[in-house]
């Protein structure tokens, strides 16, 4: 196996792996260790070119820092790719890269992202103990999906407290994109808050189902997008705010658990511009490292744990809209800010 170091100015450490005899070509990115090991899940998948790959890793693992940082975790950020079609995977392959993180010494603890599954998890196990998102095991921290949408659906109530002027949702219309894993258990808590619905899914199936569990109102994939309703929850893809899409919304705010929902920083101030507010997703969306932190960390009260620090995400994310709103500027540029001076000063986080 041929480990190269590649020179990063802003991140801590990145490396190359590449092992001839079992096809493996990826990337190990630790953007930052200030509150704590790098923690960030390994992801698969086809990539335009290597450059591609390295762009990718680099830009998630930031990410991975503001997130933890954001949930007042005890975590740096860090990402791990392997370039290639997740169906050509093997176990050698996974044992390769395990050893790769065994030898960043547990500076880096990998868990399950894109194109990977709890059995991938697995095999790495056989090979390093820096990973988390088993099956089974003391710690074992299962499906993150649930904290996810725990978190979204507070930051909802939130978010609405910021934008209407009450945390209560009875009888307010949220917009649902994406009926997954997040989206199914957010529109679950909705509707028990007392939210009405309107629901959409790239699997027809799943989103009629949705009208039917929830008496939500289904409308089609590219009609999510242009309904009327008070809160967007973006709970499919990224990139889904954009030149393209603001002009059509037509919500007072957006708050959902999808990764990277503005398409550019320019975006952020459109909404604005708009009237819109704007929930910083990585904020939003933090339970699940939330959840996976408890593996990592060993945490033996679980449920007092996520309880702890869904609070914290809260009370972070509060602050962040009250900022925003006595600055006149995005919540995603105060968020940005109060978690970078999180990393600068880690005693006082
Ligand atoms: P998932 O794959 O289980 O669900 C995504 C759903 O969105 C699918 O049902 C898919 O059919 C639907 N979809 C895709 N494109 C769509 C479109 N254009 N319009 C409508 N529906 C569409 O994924 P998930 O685990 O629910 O995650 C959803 C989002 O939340 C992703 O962006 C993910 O990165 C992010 N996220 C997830 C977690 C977690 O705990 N699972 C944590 C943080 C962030």
């Amino acid at each position: 196996m041929q480990i190269t170091r590649i020179a990063s100015a802003e991140h801590e450490e990145v490396i190359r792996v590449e092992e001839t005899a079992t096809g493996l070509l990826g990337f190990i990115a630790i953007h930052s260790t200030a509150l704590g090991p790098a923690a960030g899940g390994l992801r698969m998948r086809v990539y335009g070119d290597e450059r591609a790959a390295l762009d990718d890793v680099l830009r998630l693992s930031r990410g991975m820092t503001f997130k933890n940082a954001a949930a007042g975790l005890p975590l740096g950020g860090g990402k791990a790719v392997i370039v290639g079609d997740p169906a050509a995977k093997t176990p050698g392959m996974l044992r390769a890269f395990g050893r790769a993180i065994d030898g960043l010494a547990g500076r880096y603890w990998t868990a399950e992202d894109m194109g990977m599954a709890p059995e991938d998890m697995a095999v790495i196990r056989g090979v390093t103990p820096y990973v988390a998102g088993l099956a089974d095991g003391p710690y074992a921290s299962g499906d993150p999906s649930p904290v996810t949408a725990r978190g979204i659906f507070q930051s909802i109530r939130t978010t609405a407290k910021h934008r209407f002027g009450s945390a209560v949702l009875t009888g307010r219309v949220v917009a649902v994109q994406g009926l997954g894993h997040v989206g199914w258990e957010l529109a679950k808590l909705l509707r028990a808050g007392g939210a009405e619905l309107i629901v959409a899914d790239m699997d027809a199936m799943r989103a009629a189902q949705a009208g039917q569990c929830f008496g939500a109102r289904v409308v089609a994939p590219d009609e999510i997008l242009r309904v009327e309703a008070d809160i967007l929850a973006p709970c499919a893809i990224g990139g889904i705010l954009n030149a393209a899409t603001i002009p059509g919304l037509k919500v007072g705010a957006v708050c959902g658990g999808a990764n990277n929902q503005l398409a550019t920083a320019e975006d952020g101030a459109a909404l604005r511009a708009r009237g819109i507010l704007y929930a910083p997703d990585y904020v939003v969306n933090a339970g699940g490292i939330i959840n996976v932190a408890t593996e990592i960390l060993r945490i033996a009260d679980r449920r007092a744990f996520v309880s702890e620090k869904l609070a914290t995400l809260d009370a972070t994310l509060d602050a962040i809209l009250s900022e925003a709103a006595r600055r006149g500027t995005g919540p995603e540029t105060v968020a940005d800010a109060i978690v970078a001076e999180r990393i600068r000063t880690p005693d006082a986080a």
